[in-house]
């Protein structure tokens, strides 16, 4: 326990510091300050406005068991109010499918079966097997060990020795291999590779099963989703509303010092004094502006990340979406590049913004240029028969940074992990936990607990 008066700097407001200011403020800490280089907060929590309404750049939704999310919106004063999400299924020729719907599908029923069976089969070996798996972070995997807070309502801490929890470093195609459920890969995907977090044949089972947990996984096959109707943006401003010191917005930080004990911060071209520093933004650039030691450049270095491009864009009346599509053919390692999903957030306004979604790159294979991934974008639209009239807003996304199977082997996230502390310094945010809302919420707040 430290002392409550220690002057910690949180560096970025997106979810991740955002939530650390509240679970410190619930321990007694106030002394605090989030630094953010943008002119807002909310981070990939980007709800741009378009007449009257808010539509979503960056993060979409959430579920029920989004638990660290519901502690934001219990201190904040707010609720998952927005539009009801639903969504339907092309093929890449444009054509609707349903491709669970056995009586759709009479020729796959004894497949459609065999998924079922093997999805029944993962619930079971995750609960036995791979007990442990879903909990918060990645200490100890590589070791065969879990150590974090388990994610039920409880949220209690948890922690034990499971030498099957090795498997989870394997690409998650192989781990499926191992285990026999080939088949329920078809469920994961959606949610996965279609939401820009890579291929199965290249990211590690861990990052797929612990954001997908079982649990999660069902709520998305239920459609049992939140949204917020002034967008996810809007969860973090009425936090930073909230908070005792909001973030301090337009921070150019240019150099940090750790020296004495003490986190010397250059923002704006003066020198803070703090006691210590928590990072939250991309750890991959830290070394640029930290005086970063060897081990955390040798380590930051093997950070990736995806290229995850989302387009803006207005329709004809004639030509907009009844709902949202998921394009199943499209969600392969051969077609890179290509249009995954495109979301229809408001159901009664044909003039509002629809937003498109692609990866524009895979592991060992060339990366595809922005503006050609936009073409292909567009041109996919025009085969799904809703083609864009004007497009309004773009961003290419510095989108879930992780490690490759072979470093998370390697221990990766025990050698981080065993860096938390020194030198005054505290590492958090998508990378040490997982590119969405909750679980970076939820490392901060394991954060707090362990150190503060
Ligand atoms: C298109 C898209 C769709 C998504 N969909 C979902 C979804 O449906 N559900 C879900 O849960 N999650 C979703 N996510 C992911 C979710 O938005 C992120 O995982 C989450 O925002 C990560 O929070 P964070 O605070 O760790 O990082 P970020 O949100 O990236 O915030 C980091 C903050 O740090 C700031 N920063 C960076 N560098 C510096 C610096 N040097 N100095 C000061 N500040 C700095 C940044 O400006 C930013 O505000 C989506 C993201 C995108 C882009």
């Amino acid at each position: 326990m430290k002392d409550k008066n220690e002057k910690i700097c949180i560096i970025g407001a997106g979810p991740a510091g955002l939530s650390a200011g509240m679970y410190l403020e619930k321990k007694g800490y106030f002394n605090y300050q989030i630094l953010e280089r943008n002119d807002h907060v909310g981070g990939k929590c980007n709800s741009p406005r378009f007449n009257g309404r808010r539509y979503e750049m960056g993060a979409i939704m959430g579920v029920p068991s989004y638990y660290a999310v519901h502690d934001v919106e219990e201190f904040a004063g707010i609720t998952h109010n927005g539009p009801k999400l639903n969504r339907n299924y092309k093929n890449a020729k444009g054509d609707i499918i349903d491709p669970f719907n056995p009586k759709k599908n009479p020729l796959k029923i004894p497949q459609l079966l065999k998924m079922k069976s093997q999805v029944k089969r993962l619930g079971q070996l995750l609960e036995t097997k791979y007990k442990g798996y879903d909990v918060n972070g990645h200490r100890g995997v590589a070791e065969g060990r879990y150590d974090g807070y388990a994610v039920t309502p409880g949220r209690e801490k948890v922690s034990g020795v499971n030498e099957n929890l090795k498997d989870l470093c394997l690409p998650f195609d192989e781990f499926c291999k191992r285990n026999g459920v080939d088949l329920i890969k078809d469920i994961w995907i959606g949610p996965f590779t279609a939401f820009g977090y890579g291929y199965f044949d290249e990211i590690p089972a861990a990052y797929v099963l612990k954001y997908l947990d079982f649990q999660t996984t069902m709520n998305f096959v239920k459609v049992n989703l939140w949204t917020w109707q002034d967008g996810t943006q809007s969860i973090w401003e009425a936090l930073n509303d909230k908070l005792k010191n909001h973030a301090r917005l337009n921070s150019d930080i240019t150099k940090v010092e750790r020296k004495d004990g003490k986190v010397y911060v250059t923002v704006n071209g003066a020198v803070e004094e703090y006691d210590d520093v928590i990072i939250t933004a991309p750890l991959q650039y830290m070394p640029t502006y930290f005086d970063a030691t060897d081990e955390e450049k040798e380590l930051f270095s093997k950070i990736d990340y995806e290229r995850y491009d989302v387009l803006a864009f207005t329709t004809r009346p004639g030509d907009h979406p009844e709902i949202s599509y998921y394009i199943f053919d499209n969600m392969t390692p051969e077609t890179y590049g290509h249009l995954m999903v495109y979301y229809r957030r408001w159901h009664d306004d044909k003039s509002q913004m629809l937003t498109t979604y692609a990866i524009r790159n895979h592991q060992g294979k060339p990366e595809i240029p922005y503006e050609k991934c936009k073409e292909m974008v567009l041109d996919d639209l025009k085969t799904m028969h809703n083609p864009a009239d004007k497009i309004h807003n773009e961003h290419s996304w510095y989108y879930f940074p992780h490690v490759d199977s072979e470093t998370y082997a390697s221990g990766w996230y025990d050698k981080v992990e065993g860096m938390q502390g020194q030198k005054n310094t505290y590492y958090a945010g998508e990378v040490m936990a997982f590119g969405d809302m909750d679980e970076v919420a939820e490392y901060s707040r394991e954060l707090v607990d362990r150190f503060f």
